[in-house]
């Protein structure tokens, strides 16, 4: 039997992996010439270690990248724990990684931080609950943790993630959240493209066919198979984002499927990367922008995490956005985005030199999880014959990640 798996991101490989494991034929098709998907990564001049071009890292429990990787033989995943911190009016900036670090926290009275404190706990040890999908997460965590929690902590931090969305995402989104994250965090000796050359090599040796730089167009069956560059497929697996599947299964998928794919919504990532001589912030590695005064998501220096001397001695760092496709910074050229964001970098640190930057846009990266989104999500089958979809939208009620990737790759291999 052949099979077609549209994307060569971490969820087609797996699932590629997996499939041909099984002996069946597998051809990936990659529109970019490098495999990776979102997690794809890139090498400047003097740097030893691929960079991804969005900040990447792995939880201490996300099992399912960190099994597949001993399934293969990959022993390149460390773990330390860099400082995560939030940064409040303008210049002060406050780790946020432990109960202590609440209990300091000046912005909050004591009841709040109590408030604040035992409904982590709960999160953090609770299952999932159906009641986390029948209210907003600004709905939820008013009323759980108090107005001032939502207003000093959260509030912020939605509208960075989300934008104009920020007040529509439902509860079961801050669950996950919160369940999910580890003070530790992993990352891949050489960067995350060491571990997607990993697994290319991988498939290589079991002749997989990797058609790289083949954006494929929209598609056509043949009874209950399909054509794809002229060879007939007997299952085809997407792990194209939803607006690109909608695209390309346009003869294939029924049309009241496609439109209700065709409600999700979704902001599109930005990321800046800046290589400069000293470091924009001293420790911290994650720095969340609690405040509206500087228009930016984040801050993440990356060289707080992992050793500079693998990227030639310069300090790297990323500031990202989540925007829609209108946003003005999305039009933006690099230099004129960082004539944008400096002076506010300056409040932070004004003593750095930039000596090389990059700028990435990623399409479709986050979908927004309100609940038009439950009610339309994709699941594994679609309501054709050979016909699969597994991509990160389906990745709800956590946020989309590498480690669920591999899951989705995974699950779908195993419908086959
Ligand atoms: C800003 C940002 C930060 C992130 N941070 C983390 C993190 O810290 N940790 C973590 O684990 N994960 C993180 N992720 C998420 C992670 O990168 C993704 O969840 C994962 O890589 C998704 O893999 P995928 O294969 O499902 O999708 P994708 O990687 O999107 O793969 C889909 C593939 O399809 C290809 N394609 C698109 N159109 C066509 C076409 N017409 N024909 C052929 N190919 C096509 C694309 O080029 C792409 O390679 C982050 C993502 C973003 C955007």
């Amino acid at each position: 039997m052949k099979i077609a798996i549209l994307g060569g991101g971490i969820t087609g490989l797996t699932a590629a992996y997996c499939l041909v494991k099984k002996n069946y034929q597998v051809t990936i098709f990659e529109k970019e010439k490098v495999l990776g998907g979102l997690a794809v990564g890139f090498k400047s001049n003097d740097w030893n270690w691929y960079l991804e071009r969005a900040y990447h890292h792995l939880f201490a429990n996300d099992y399912d990248i960190l099994n597949f990787a001993k399934e293969i033989g990959f022993d390149k995943i460390f773990f330390r724990s860099p400082q995560t911190a939030s940064l409040f009016n303008d210049k002060t900036i406050l780790p946020l990684d432990t109960p202590f670090d609440l209990l300091k926290f000046p912005y909050l009275n004591i009841i709040d931080k109590l408030r604040a404190g035992i409904m982590i706990t709960f999160l953090k040890l609770s299952p999932f609950l159906s009641i986390y999908e029948k209210q907003t997460s600004k709905k939820f965590l008013k009323k759980t943790m108090g107005k001032n929690v939502w207003n000093i902590l959260w509030q912020q931090l939605f509208r960075g993630k989300y934008g104009d969305y920020a007040e529509i995402i439902l509860a079961s989104f801050i669950w996950a959240r919160i369940k999910k994250r580890t003070k530790a965090l992993g990352y891949v000796e050489g960067g995350f493209q060491t571990f997607i050359n990993f697994i290319e090599e991988q498939l290589k040796s079991l002749k997989v066919e990797m058609l790289k730089g083949y954006e494929v167009g929209e598609i056509k069956k043949q009874g209950d198979k399909c054509i794809i560059n002229n060879t007939l497929y007997d299952v085809v697996i997407s792990t194209l984002p939803t607006p690109i599947l909608i695209k390309v299964f346009q003869q294939i998928l029924p049309k009241n499927y496609l439109q209700k794919l065709s409600k999700i919504e979704y902001l599109h990532a930005l990321t800046l990367i800046l290589e400069t001589d000293k470091p924009i912030l001293n420790k911290t590695y994650w720095l969340n922008i609690s405040t509206s005064k500087i228009p930016i998501m984040g801050i993440v220096q990356h060289t707080n995490f992992i050793d500079k001397k693998n990227y030639g001695n310069k300090h790297i760092s990323y500031l990202g956005w989540y925007l829609k496709r209108e946003n003005k910074l999305m039009k933006m050229k690099k230099e004129e985005l960082i004539k944008f964001v400096e002076p506010h970098l300056r409040i932070l640190n004004s003593k750095f030199f930039i000596l090389n930057s990059f700028l990435f846009k990623a399409p479709f990266a986050q979908p927004i999880f309100d609940k038009e989104f439950i009610k339309n999500k994709p699941d594994f089958i679609t309501p054709t014959k050979n016909f699969f979809v597994a991509n990160l939208d389906m990745t709800y009620p956590y946020d989309r990640g590498t480690n669920y990737a591999v899951k989705l790759g995974k699950e779908v291999a195993e419908m086959i």
